[in-house]
């Protein structure tokens, strides 16, 4: 087996591009790729967080077969923070409560 001599220069260029391509994969990796990486509720007052926490809501469903994009109950579209008919302030579309209702 015959090896290439690779010069300083390409070598240079070959684990830069090597770097890059590794980098980019663990901030890709490092921002988890979860969802839409909203957040409705950080402006919410006491009690609106209080009532959220009595119906268990999560900015993040773990099932991706009922969100608040999904329910009944939610009013706007999949960009952005929508409304919620039981909770008033935005909601996030991959949110859920225990109140989720299957759309019809
Ligand atoms: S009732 Fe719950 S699941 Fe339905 S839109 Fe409101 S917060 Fe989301």
């Amino acid at each position: 087996m015959k090896l290439k001599r690779v010069d300083r220069r390409q070598f240079l260029a070959r684990s830069g591009t090597a770097f890059l391509g590794l980098a980019t994969g663990f901030l890709l990796v490092g921002c988890g790729g979860k969802g839409n990486q909203l957040n409705c509720t950080e402006s919410l007052r006491k009690a609106e967080i209080s009532m959220r926490e009595s119906l268990n809501y999560v900015e993040y469903s773990p099932n991706s077969e009922k969100s608040c994009v999904q329910c009944a109950f939610y009013t706007g579209d999949t960009q952005g923070c929508g409304d919620c008919q039981i909770f008033s302030g935005p909601v996030n579309p991959e949110g859920v409560c225990d109140s989720w209702s299957k759309k019809a």
